[in-house]
């Protein structure tokens, strides 16, 4: 390839839309930094959590959905839903974006980046997101931008253990000073509480989740030369702007 090929190249691949999947240890900031791009530049969240919430809904709805069912059932005992049954509901999900970005012009229908919050969790789902942006032909205006917030187990903890959360609209707030602890939200007013699934014993799982299951799919990326890595232990403010920065948006 020339130079001005790969010039020409370089410049299409910076118009591309974003498909962003962070990627870190809980307590790395990842929603954080999500809700960012959702309010600065309209982003898109899809988010595996509200899915499988979702899901649950359906089934306490409707005893007689076979499926939404077992899945409830399995969420219930704390285990892992199979791998197709987010990544169906991802598929539904993102043709019907593209068919409504191809269809219709009006400027809600523009999809400006999307992200999927906590996801891939596993090497599976990296795989089947891969096969579906490099496969499905109006899926080309799309570039997957993973992006590791590397944070270690003991700066995470240390966060995890200073987090409230609104019990209305789910948003986090970390306690600087416990003197002055924030009591509501300053989004929607709801009130502050310790996430019910924040224990020691609970976190630890999660750090052991995500050395079986997540390594794997850093390496995976990093092995396609995709993965960003972002120092995550700086200030919230820096850590969006490295963002900012490996995606090459607009400030
Ligand atoms: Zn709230």
């Amino acid at each position: 390839m020339s130079r001005d090929q790969q010039n020409k190249k370089e410049k299409m691949d910076m118009k591309r839309i974003p498909v962003i999947f962070f990627i870190g240890v809980s307590g790395s900031g990842k929603d954080t930094q999500a809700d960012f791009l959702i309010d600065n530049y309209g982003f898109i969240k899809i988010s595996s959590g509200n899915i499988l919430r979702e899901i649950k809904k359906e089934a306490e709805g409707n005893p007689d959905n076979y499926e939404a069912g077992v899945i409830k059932r399995i969420l219930d005992d704390g285990k892992f839903v199979p791998t197709l049954t987010i990544a169906s509901r991802w598929y539904h999900i993102l043709i019907d974006l593209i068919h409504k970005m191809k269809f219709s012009h009006g400027p809600k229908d523009k999809i400006k980046g999307i992200i999927f919050s906590s996801s891939p969790r596993k090497l599976a789902e990296a795989l089947l997101l891969e096969d579906f942006f490099n496969t499905w032909p109006e899926a080309s205006v799309f570039e997957t931008r993973p992006i590791f917030i590397d944070v270690s187990e003991k700066e995470a903890l240390r966060r995890l253990q200073n987090r409230l959360v609104c019990a209305s609209c789910k948003k986090n707030f970390m306690i600087t000073n416990k003197e002055d602890k924030p009591v509501k939200c300053d989004s929607c007013g709801g009130v502050l509480e310790v996430r019910h699934d924040d224990t020691e014993e609970n976190i630890k799982s999660r750090f052991r989740e995500f050395k079986e299951f997540l390594i794997p799919v850093i390496d995976f990326y990093g092995k396609n030369n995709k993965l960003a890595t972002i120092k995550g232990e700086q200030s919230v403010e820096g850590v969006y702007k490295d963002i900012i920065g490996v995606l090459s948006l607009d400030k």
